[in-house]
């Protein structure tokens, strides 16, 4: 039985307000601009704008755009407009999506459901992607029974090897893709090889612009050196572009872009078979809120082409001063050369965990993404710059500086409870894991009082020193227990 109650009695409007607002105090203060991730936001105005419109379309559904036509009307619009950016055409099409995972995962439908129309030989389909590519494909693969080959990427520029993907390519193989750019080095594939090599091949080739999609193509037009990575670049044949990130929609909105419909037709899914209403549904959510396209629709219009420049000029300069002290802190490394805002650093000094830096900066009001170490790059530290956080990018770059320095110096003994988990300890305790091996982690590691882990430097730690299965095995039966019992 579960230990919550439904409510017995009514409560009053603004005692609930209360009680949500009260909920909320604990979450990340990204209003401070001092988040440099999870969160894209850009000037109150915007984000204003984008509120009444989202609520505009609260109660409207999507299910069927024949009765709800503002709904098509806002999402072939809101796709025009992204598909002008991309160099798309008037064969263009595309859908919203609720994110940038749902429109790789729908570009992988698309891929299988079309080989299985035209390719009959093909009964194991595979994708190749590069190891920097985002894990939605991996989640795409996992959820449709595609096989996902991973292929190295260059271990200085961390931009895909086009000939590992060559080598990779099979007669079951039905799509390749690489990022524009890739999340953790915000460094962008070789499109151009990528999608020759496709088409030589005759292979679909998805560019993955999720997060570069709505900054690119204004960085281009600030003439920063962009490579070509859109539907100007032939053999291209789909792009995702996520509006919640850098186009500063509110969450659940991405779109998936084809050069045409003769693709896109194998997206859809339709179901007529039952007593109930026809169902026809060109992505994933049947019933669907038109909150996130309002929102999108009105952004672009206010904002415009000046805008986004100008946003983007805004986290070009962040991404500088970044690149510029870091040359001043020499046991900190840029890896690779970032397009765009998105960039990540790792430390060369034994000296200087970066996962000890991380909490040594929340000390300092600063939120930065741990990466951990994997086949690509060493542990490192992540940086996603939003227009909002520009203004905090030097006094952040001066703290990193003095919490370096204060690491070094202090010259501290290992934390004991790392010392105590070694390597050996935990393959141990994973080698026979049952619910019990959790509860005497979590006891060694503390918990607060909601069930989530307040030692984050020790977990990152551990979660660092085990194998990717390991984690994903650990991740995933502290997760089930975290959400359960209220
Ligand atoms: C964010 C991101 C995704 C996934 O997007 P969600 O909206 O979080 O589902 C996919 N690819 C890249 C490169 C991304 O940055």
């Amino acid at each position: 039985m579960s230990s919550l109650k439904f409510p017995a009695k009514p409560e009053s409007k603004e005692t609930v307000y209360k009680a949500l607002k009260e909920l909320k105090k604990d979450d990340l203060p990204w209003q401070s601009g001092k988040v440099m991730a999870y969160v894209y936001h850009t000037i109150p105005e915007a984000h204003e704008l984008a509120e009444e419109a989202y609520k505009l379309y609260l109660t409207e559904n999507g299910l069927d755009p024949t009765q709800f036509q503002s709904l098509l009307q806002l999402e072939k619009e809101v796709i025009g407009m992204v598909a002008d950016l991309l160099n798309g055409d008037s064969e263009t099409v595309g859908n919203c999506t609720s994110g940038g995972t749902e429109s790789v995962m729908l570009i992988v439908k698309t891929a299988r459901d079309r080989a299985r129309h035209l390719f009959p030989h093909i009964t194991e389909p595979e994708i190749i992607i590069p190891e920097t590519a985002h894990p939605c494909f991996q989640k795409a693969g996992h959820y449709l029974n595609v096989k996902v080959k991973m292929t190295p990427v260059d271990k200085s520029t961390f931009k895909a090897d086009v000939d590992a993907m060559e080598a990779a390519i099979t007669d079951q193989t039905i799509l390749i893709a690489g990022s524009a750019p890739s999340y953790a080095h915000g460094v962008i594939d070789d499109i151009e090889a990528i999608a020759a090599l496709a088409a030589a091949n005759n292979l679909l080739c998805h560019v993955d612009a999720c997060v570069g999609g709505m900054f690119l193509p204004f960085a281009k037009m600030l003439d920063y050196p962009i490579p070509a990575f859109d539907f100007s670049v032939p053999g291209v044949t789909s792009i995702s572009c996520d509006l919640h990130k850098f186009g500063y929609v509110p969450k659940g909105c991405s779109s998936v872009i084809y050069r045409n419909k003769e693709l896109r037709q194998y997206q859809l899914f339709s179901w007529s078979d039952w007593p109930g209403y026809s169902i026809i549904n060109p992505t994933v959510l049947s019933s669907k809120t038109g909150g996130p396209m309002a929102a999108a629709w009105s952004l672009f219009k206010f904002l415009g082409i000046e805008g986004y420049k100008e946003a983007v000029k805004a986290c070009m300069d962040g991404r500088d001063i970044v690149i510029e002290a870091l040359k001043d802190i020499p046991e900190l490394d840029l890896l690779g050369s970032p397009d765009i805002s998105l960039l990540c650093f790792a430390s060369n000094s034994a000296a200087v965990n970066v996962f000890e830096l991380v909490e040594r900066m929340k000390e300092k009001g600063w939120f930065i993404q741990a990466q951990l170490k994997s086949a690509v790059s060493e542990a490192s530290i992540h940086l996603s710059i939003t227009h909002f956080n520009v203004p905090h990018m030097a006094p952040m770059m001066e703290d990193l500086k003095t919490a370096v320095a204060e690491l070094k110096t202090e010259a501290k003994a290992p934390h004991p409870m790392l010392a105590m988990l070694t390597p050996e300890m935990l393959q141990g305790l994973l080698a026979n894991f049952t619910p019990a091996t959790l509860d005497s982690l979590e006891q060694l590691l503390g918990t607060d009082d909601k069930g989530i882990p307040d030692n984050f430097l020790i977990i990152n730690n551990i979660l660092n020193t085990l194998e990717p299965a390991q984690r994903d095995k650990l991740l995933v039966a502290f997760v089930n227990k975290m959400f359960s019992g209220a």
